[in-house]
C-alpha cells in the first residue's frame, strides 16, 4: 500500500515488518491486547467497544459495541454463543480485507479472540471469499503458528479459557456475505437469505446467539483495547470514527488500498493521494461506497468520506470502494455492468429481485443497443422503484439503487441513446479498470473449479 502521511490503525507496522510471522507481530505490541482483556471483566470490554464506536466496516455501518451489546450473556442462555467473522469480500470495487487478512492477519485473529471472550463465545468461524486462496493459505498459517504458542485453543495464555477458530471457505457466492446467507453456508446449506427477525445475535449459527462483523471491524479490536475507546473516538469526524481502509479503483493514477481517517474529501483521497485522472482525461462520476452504492457527479468530489456526508450527499459509504469514472465511460453501458452483475447474483429466493434484475438487464441492454424507447426508459425507472424496499434481503436494494441513481444522475445519456438509436459513444467508450464483475467473477468461479 502507498504511504501517506495518515497514522495507520488496522495496518499499523505492515509497512515496516512482515506481520504475518507472529515474532514480527509481537515486536509491534502484538497479543497484547489479548493479554489485557484476559485480566479484564468481560463487560469492561465492551464498554471501551461501545465507547469506540466503531460503525461496522462491512457496508452496514452499524456501531459494532452495541452490535455486540445484543448478544446474550452466557449466563442468560443455554446455547453456546458463536462469533462468525465475514471475510466474504465480494463487493465489486472493494479489496482491503484481503490486504489486511494478507498482511496483518495476526491483527484479525487477536480482534477475534478479544471479541470472543467479550461475548462469552469459545467458537469462532472466519467464513472467507471462496476466490481467496492465498489469503486463506496466509490466516491459515498465523492460525497454525498462534495455536502453536498457545494464543487459540485450550486455556489460552494460562488463563484457563478456550476458543477455538475455524477457517471455512466459501464457494463464490456475492449472497453469502449477507450475514443470515452467509449462516445458511456455514451450516452446510444453499447460502439463501433468512426472515428477519429474529436476528443472528438471539438465532444465528445452529439457532442459537451469534455475532457476525466483518474482518475490517475486527481487526481494528486489538487498537481499541491498547489505546483505549475514548482515544479511538477522537479519530475521524463525528458519528464516524476512527479510520477505514479505503480502496480506490477505476480511472485513477494510484489505485490501491488507503487507510485513512473518516472524513477526508473524495477530492484528497481521488486527487492528492491517488494522484489523480490519468491521460489528461476529466472525472465524470464517482461511486463512492462499491457498485451497490448510487453513482455520484464529478461535482460533488468535496464530499467527505464519512457515513452522514456521502448519505446527505444521496448516496452511501458502504464498503468503502471508492471507484473513479472519467469522461470516456459510457453511464448506460456501466450501468449494464453493474445490472448484470447483480442479476448474476441474485440468489432467485423473492420475485422483486429474481424477476426484476432480469428485467433491468433487459431494458439497459436494449437502450445501450440503441432499440429503446421513452417507455422503455420509464418502466426501467419503475422496475428499480418495484425492487427498492421489497426484497427479502439487501441484495434487491444493492441492485436497484445504483441503477436508479445512473438513470436519475445521468438521465441526458440513457435519453442520446434513445434518441440516436445507438450508443453515442461508440468505439471511444471504455470502462477499461472500472468494475468488471460478471467476467471477473466467471474468472474466479474457474479458477475455483481448477483447484477444487
Ligand atoms: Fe435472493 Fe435477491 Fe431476494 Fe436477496 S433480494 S433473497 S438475493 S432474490
Amino acid at each position: 500500500m502507498p504511504g501517506t502521511e495518515y497514522e495507520q490503525i488496522v495496518l499499523a507496522g505492515a509497512d515496516d515488518h512482515d506481520l504475518t510471522r507472529l515474532s514480527e507481530y509481537e515486536k509491534v505490541g502484538g497479543y497484547q491486547a489479548l493479554r489485557k482483556v484476559l485480566g479484564m471483566e468481560r463487560q469492561a470490554v465492551l464498554d471501551e467497544l461501545i465507547t469506540a464506536s466503531v460503525r461496522g466496516r462491512g457496508g452496514a455501518g452499524f456501531p459494532s459495541g452495541r452490535k455486540a451489546s445484543f448478544v446474550p450473556k452466557p449466563e442468560q442462555t443455554s446455547k453456546p454463543i458463536y462469533l462468525t467473522i465475514n471475510a466474504d469480500e465480494s463487493e465489486p470495487g472493494t479489496f482491503k480485507d484481503r490486504e489486511i487478512m494478507l498482511r496483518v492477519p495476526h491483527r484479525l485473529i487477536e480482534g477475534a479472540l478479544i471479541t470472543a471472550y467479550t461475548i462469552g463465545s469459545t467458537s469462532v468461524f472466519i467464513y472467507m471469499r471462496g476466490e481467496y486462496l492465498t489469503e486463506f493459505e496466509v490466516v491459515k498459517a498465523a492460525l497454525d503458528e498462534a495455536r502453536d504458542r498457545g494464543l487459540v485453543g485450550a486455556n489460552i495464555l494460562g488463563s484457563g479459557w478456550n476458543c477455538t477458530i475455524v477457517l471455512h471457505r466459501g464457494a463464490g457466492a456475492y449472497i453469502c456475505g449477507e450475514e443470515t446467507s452467509l449462516l445458511e453456508s456455514l451450516e452446510g446449506k444453499r447460502g439463501q437469505p433468512r426472515s428477519k427477525p429474529p436476528f443472528p445475535a438471539i438465532s444465528g449459527l445452529y439457532a442459537s446467539p451469534t455475532l457476525i462483523n466483518n474482518v475490517e471491524t475486527i481487526a481494528t479490536v486489538p487498537p481499541v483495547i491498547m489505546r483505549g475507546g475514548e482515544w479511538y473516538a477522537t479519530l475521524g469526524v463525528e458519528n464516524s470514527n476512527g479510520t477505514r481502509v479505503f480502496s480506490l479503483s477505476g480511472n485513477v493514477v494510484n489505485g490501491g488500498n488507503y487507510e485513512l481517517p473518516l472524513g477526508i474529501s473524495l477530492r484528497e483521497l481521488i486527487y492528492n493521494i491517488g494522484g489523480g485522472i490519468p491521460n489528461g482525461r476529466k472525472l465524470k462520476a464517482i461511486i463512492p461506497g462499491g457498485s451497490s452504492t448510487p453513482v455520484l457527479t464529478a461535482d460533488q468530489v468535496d464530499v467527505t468520506l464519512d457515513y452522514d456526508a456521502v448519505g446527505a450527499a444521496g448516496s452511501m459509504l458502504g464498503s468503502g470502494a471508492i471507484i473513479a469514472i472519467d469522461d470516456r465511460a459510457c453511464m448506460v453501458q456501466l450501468a449494464l455492468r453493474v445490472s448484470q452483475f447483480y442479476q448474476h447474483e441474485s440468489c432467485g429466493k423473492c420475485t422483486p429481485c429474481r424477476e426484476g434484475t432480469r428485467w433491468m438487464t433487459a431494458l439497459i441492454e436494449k437502450i445501450e443497443l440503441g432499440h429503446g424507447t421513452n417507455a422503455d426508459l420509464d418502466l426501467l425507472v419503475d422496475v428499480c422503484e418495484r425492487i427498492l424496499g421489497r426484497s427479502l434481503c439487501p441484495l434487491g436494494d444493492a441492485a436497484a439503487m445504483p441503477i436508479a441513481s445512473y438513470v436519475d444522475r445521468f438521465r441526458e445519456e440513457f435519453q442520446a441513446h434513445i434518441d440516436q438509436g445507438c450508443c453515442p459513444f461508440g468505439d471511444s467508450s471504455s470502462l477499461d479498470g472500472i468494475l468488471s464483475p460478471v467476467q471477473q467473477h466467471a474468472r474466479m468461479t474457474r479458477e475455483l473449479a481448477v483447484l477444487a
